[in-house]
């Protein structure tokens, strides 16, 4: 116990049965020489990795996440286990997959997330750190595990959201990517007990869907024109049913008014659906005189050239082109203000010394299509949606400006954080820690792949279920209720546009790997949840799910 105590908490991995034993060794570490170390956590919302500068640059610059990149270490392969945004979340918070921690889809009556479960907030409170949440949460049970919490109500506006607290409703004017980034300085400087390490969830919604611009970059990119995927106008030709069957699409599905700002007019029907025209005139009215006027004013001139154009006759794909420049400009304008906001908190951690002894971790909850095939949105197993960014700066263990291909999850980041605390992660736990890795070494025994598995079907933009497994070369998937396969040699193939399923080169690499998708259903004890329909599954409590996935369901009497 002794020689334990004395090594460095951060590079200490200890196990104990008991997890009193280890609230008793982190006990210790708070009063010796080795504080465990803070944790700031910034997860974004929809974030794909080709919109970081450290990742991509071909799109937008981040200069503040290439920052927090130069000093850390940046995952190349990051997936997440279910590409949609509550049960991405819920992963985060258990390191289980979604069939073991019941958040299975975003929608459903009785689909909340069970706060009742272990996470590591609660672990890392029960060792000695003070635990804060602040930003959107979006699991809508009252988040558990925090000593302080501050959250958007659902999705949260961009502009003058109102929150929720333990202690009831708040307010707030202005733009939510700032007011998010002040509340946390302002428990920080305030409300945090130095005495003790904290943990801070600064959780964003940017840059989700509707991708409304702050008051600082609403004409930034005004005269720029941004690159088109190559695949803008990819036929899905080779793929799947599935690809064809979605409904994310820029052309068919991105809507004029709710999503893209363009006002309807008499004359043109452009904006069909009377919900999501009076979800966007709903965003309006909450706009301050100023924010309003500053709106319009961005907006105003673009609009009037687009409908001058129309009624010039533009064609079919210039529609589609202009469609993609108004999406993804909006989305990067929300990036630019997020990446603002990350340098307030790094510059905060800089000038208060905090930054020493913290981890930094920079993640989405998944990717986005960004124009990619045509499409926005994500849920899908193919790398712009499944990928996500992540960034975990760690002082004293990662090396500056370093990087890994290795496979890492999402599901990863709670047994991470645990050993960073010296805090053994609890039986039932899927994820693997990620720390010999931001080390620096090279574990030989390191996952051949990462299991996901997507439910929500049938549901909004109709992409059916799916699981299967992404190797470093490879990526199958399987669309269960098509019975159809998906097979990607990602080294060949990047775009995965080539679908190998039935191409004879593959025959052996195919049953490989659907032998590996065999085990890995085995390891984390999913092996039924496919025979459910999502309606029911969303209904069930976490054991319930779990049992099922595992045994399958239950007989008829
Ligand atoms: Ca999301």
């Amino acid at each position: 116990m002794v020689t334990i105590m004395k090594l460095p908490a951060n590079l200490s991995r200890i196990s104990f049965a008991a997890s009193t034993v280890a609230v008793c060794f982190f006990g210790a570490l708070l009063h010796g020489e080795d504080r465990p170390p803070n944790i700031l956590f910034i997860l974004s919302d929809d974030h794909a990795a080709k919109a970081v500068s450290a990742y991509d640059g071909s799109l937008n610059r981040t200069p503040h996440l290439d920052r927090l990149a130069a000093g850390g270490m940046l995952f190349r392969n990051a997936s997440a286990a279910n590409a949609i945004c509550g049960p991405s979340r819920a992963s985060i918070l258990t390191g289980k997959h979604s069939h073991r921690n019941g958040m299975v889809g975003n929608i459903g009556v009785s689909s909340a997330f069970d706060g009742s479960q272990i996470t590591f907030p609660k672990l890392l409170r029960d060792g000695g750190h003070q635990t804060a949440l602040i930003g959107k949460w979006h699991l809508r049970s009252e988040p558990t595990g925090f000593d302080h919490w501050e959250i958007l109500i659902g999705q949260g506006p961009y502009y003058n959201p109102p929150m929720l607290t333990a202690q009831g409703p708040t307010e707030h004017t202005g733009y939510t990517t700032d007011i998010i980034t002040d509340l946390c300085l302002d428990w920080l400087q305030n409300q945090r007990d130095p005495a003790k390490p904290f943990l801070l969830l600064k959780h964003h919604k940017a840059p989700h869907r509707t991708w409304m611009p702050g008051p600082d970059h609403l004409t930034k990119f005004g005269d720029v024109f941004i690159p088109e995927p190559p695949t803008l106008f990819h036929d899905y030709g080779g793929l799947s049913r599935a690809a064809t069957m979605q409904e994310l699409e820029i052309d068919r599905h991105l809507h004029f008014y709710y999503d893209l700002k363009l006002p309807p007019r008499p004359g043109f029907d452009l904006s069909p659906n009377g919900y999501l025209v009076q979800a966007r005139r709903f965003y309006e009215t909450r706009f301050t005189p100023e924010q309003k006027q500053a709106w319009d004013a961005a907006y105003r001139e673009e609009n009037e050239a687009f409908y001058n154009a129309l009624e010039a006759g533009m064609g079919h794909r210039d529609i589609v082109r202009w469609k993609y420049q108004r999406y993804i400009k909006d989305y990067l304008r929300t990036v630019a203000s997020l990446d603002d906001n990350i340098g307030r908190i790094l510059d905060y951690l800089d000038e208060s010394g905090l930054a020493e002894n913290t981890i930094v971790i920079y993640a989405s909850d998944q990717g986005m299509f960004l124009g990619e095939r045509g499409w926005y949105d994500k849920r899908w197993h193919y790398e712009e949606s499944l990928g996500l960014p992540l960034i975990i700066r760690w002082p004293g263990v990662t090396g500056p400006g370093s990087e890994t291909t290795r496979l890492a999850q999402n599901i990863d980041l709670a047994p991470t954080l645990l050993e960073a605390a010296g805090i053994a992660p609890p039986e039932g736990m899927q994820g693997r820690s990620l720390a010999p890795l931001l080390r620096g070494e090279e574990p030989e025994d390191w996952r051949r792949a990462v299991y996901f598995h997507y439910y929500e079907y049938p549901a909004y933009h109709a992409v059916n279920r799916h699981y299967g497994l992404r190797t470093d070369r490879h990526k199958l998937a399987y669309f269960y209720e098509l019975d159809e396969w998906e097979l990607f040699d990602l080294q060949r193939d990047p775009h995965e546009l080539n679908n190998a399923w039935r191409d004879p080169h593959y025959r052996d690499i195919l049953a490989d790997l659907q032998n590996l998708l065999s085990e890995l259903r085995t390891q984390y004890g999913d092996l039924h949840s496919d025979k459910i329909p999502f309606a029911e599954l969303r209904e069930m409590s976490v054991e319930e799910i779990a049992r099922v996935s595992l045994e399958g369901p239950s007989e008829a009497p």
